[in-house]
């Protein structure tokens, strides 16, 4: 089925994404800055409803619905929740109805219908409003029980897509990855937005089979949390998702290839200040693509400031990693257009 034998391939895995992805050099952004060399890898382009890396966790975790009997799957996330959006998407390919979980301050919706909800609306998904924030368990279980109560055979989906299975998508990401490049050299660093963790994990048991560990640094850019507590969540998911696997890595090998720089949180979540906007707007202009103003804004900010303060050697070569999202710029035009 795939082009590349993945250690993935015994768990059920309902296709969704347009895979792979393309993978291609940014000549215009690196001559900009001068070095390392940049590349990108689209995950913005997986397809489901504009795309994302939702869409390669959402490949396991509805072949799990599916064989679970569900009829109905229910997820939470943020207002502007893309991972909200792929699901509802996936869902809708897959014949399941779907009932998101969202946060709005008041438990209110929000006054304009826009970006990843009216998306989320289009998709024929089920909002219900909530004032709780991530991971979201009690509003998730009170719709859970609602669900059931009406006859129907509900599925949950955890925050994020963010499980040991979710992030089996990344596991096999980062072996297509590897079959994409294996007449190159490895990339030095790859760089990404992290924030349920799903992804980073699953990026590092990938690294981990294809042999990438000591040859690719993969670095996450914190979009919220605290390193020390994305340390743990990650840690933890990596250990279950190569129990799942089968693969065989300790505790200090885990911890030597886990890296978060947190240091680009500024006002906080989906809070738009000057370096997101630098970003998003250096990206657009020098490449024609467009990053999000949530995570793949903050983390290629987070790339630039490290590229401007020399921690890449010129003659390196640095993956941006794009992970999705631009659907929410629709909602952040007051921010965008700020100067
Ligand atoms: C969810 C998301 C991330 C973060 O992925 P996690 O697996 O939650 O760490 C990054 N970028 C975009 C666009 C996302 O929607």
């Amino acid at each position: 089925m795939s082009a590349f034998p993945s250690v993935t391939d015994k768990l059920p895995r309902f296709a969704l994404a347009h895979l792979p992805t393309p993978l291609h050099d940014l000549p215009n952004l690196t001559a900009h800055l001068g070095g390392p060399a940049l590349f990108v890898k689209r995950d913005d382009e997986t397809g489901l409803a504009t795309g994302g890396n939702k869409a390669r966790k959402l490949e396991f975790l509805i072949a799990e619905a599916k064989e679970s009997g569900a009829d109905t799957v229910i997820t939470a996330g943020s207002t502007q929740s893309n991972h909200a959006r792929q699901t509802a998407a996936a869902a809708a390919r897959a014949g399941l109805a779907c009932h998101l979980v969202l946060y709005a301050p008041d438990a209110r919706p929000p006054q304009r219908v826009e970006g990843n909800v009216l998306l989320d609306t289009l998709l024929g998904a089920t909002l219900h409003w909530t004032d709780e924030k991530a991971p979201y368990v009690k509003p998730l279980a009170i719709v859970e029980e609602e669900i059931r109560a009406a006859g129907k055979k509900p599925h949950v989906i955890p925050y994020g897509g963010s499980s040991a299975l979710g992030l089996m998508g990344y596991v096999r990401a980062m072996e297509e990855l590897a079959a994409q490049t294996k007449d190159q050299p490895p990339f030095d660093a790859v760089v990404f937005a992290t924030s349920s963790g799903g992804t980073q994990a699953g990026m590092m048991i990938g690294a981990k089979v294809a042999g990438l560990i000591g040859k690719t640094r993969l670095l996450g850019i914190s979009v919220d949390m605290s390193a020390r507590t994305l340390h743990d969540r990650i840690t933890q998911l990596v250990r279950e998702g190569c129990q799942k696997l089968g693969v065989e890595w300790d505790g200090a090998g885990i911890s030597k290839a886990l890296h978060i720089n947190d240091n680009y949180i500024g006002g906080g979540y989906a809070v738009v200040g000057d370096p997101e906007r630098e970003a998003i707007r250096l990206l657009a202009r020098k490449e024609g693509i467009l990053a999000d103003p949530v995570y793949t804004g903050r983390a290629l900010a987070g790339l630039l400031d490290l590229i401007r303060k020399d921690i890449f050697k010129k003659d390196q070569r640095v993956l941006f990693w794009h992970t999705g999202g631009s659907a929410a710029l629709f909602a952040f035009e007051k921010e965008l257009l700020a100067t």
